[in-house]
């Protein structure tokens, strides 16, 4: 339902926490985060309002270079802790947030389960993380694209990589995402007022896009097709 991902300097948690409370109106039944420090990713989730996420905030150390940030509203799998994103793999490779609905998940999901990867959720969106985990050829972009050729339906979908402390990849597919940019720090939303607070250079992904976003800049997709990163070319980016 929301998304928030924050790169740069400022304390994650509270970029993505305060970006989250701004998307609180769209409604939601859990909420969580995930960051990474030191190689490591962490991930936090609580069923409920974000104050229940806030207090097992206050107890657990998550800071960053990086995070993203996600209120739910279930479509598949009950309102619970581990049905709340983020979402990662069996190894903690990766932790993906994600809204809209994966068609299907279900054949996937068997697939996966026959290939050995344990599943922690009820959700159409936790195949994502496995997919990533499974195609994963050493490029983070890459292996998203790959992604992306799996999966079918709607979605806005944020990425991070434990490997690479320097990105955030976003792809959009009907289902609204935009970049904020700043100095320095870049910013990923589901909606505008997530983000507002620090940067008024926004820029809407297009449909069937995908966006790198570094801490000092961004580089846009179109995904047109593509099977490999090498068919990709930048877009211009008017904000
Ligand atoms: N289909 C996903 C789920 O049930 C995402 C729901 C949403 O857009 O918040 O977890």
């Amino acid at each position: 339902c929301g998304i928030v991902g924050y790169i740069g300097p400022r304390h994650v948690k509270d970029v993505v926490i305060g970006g989250l409370r701004k998307l609180e109106y769209r409604g939601y039944d859990s909420a969580g985060i995930a960051t990474l420090s030191n190689g490591q990713i962490s991930v936090v989730k609580a069923v409920g309002r974000l104050g229940n996420l806030e207090d097992k905030l206050l107890t657990e150390a998550v800071e960053g270079e990086l995070g993203i940030g996600h209120t739910r509203w279930a479509t598949h799998g009950r309102p619970s802790d581990e049905n709340a994103h983020p979402h990662q793999d069996c190894s903690g490779k990766f932790a993906i947030v994600h809204n809209g609905i994966v068609e299907n998940y279900v054949q996937i999901r068997e697939e996966l389960l026959a290939k050995g990867h344990r599943f922690q959720s009820e959700t159409d969106t936790e195949v994502i993380a496995h997919l990533m985990e499974e195609l994963y050829n050493g490029d983070f972009a890459g292996t998203v694209l790959a992604v992306t050729q799996r999966i079918r339906g709607a979605y806005a979908l944020v990425v991070m990589a434990k490997d690479d402390p320097d990105t955030l990849i976003a792809v959009r597919k009907a289902s609204p995402l935009i970049v904020g940019l700043g100095e320095g720090e870049n910013f990923i939303a589901s909606d505008i007022p997530a983000i507002l607070e620090y940067t008024r250079d926004v820029y809407v992904l297009d449909d069937g896009e995908m966006a790198i976003v570094r801490r000092d800049g961004m580089t846009c997709y179109p995904l047109d097709g593509a099977t490999t990163v090498a068919e990709l070319h930048p877009v211009e980016k008017e904000v």
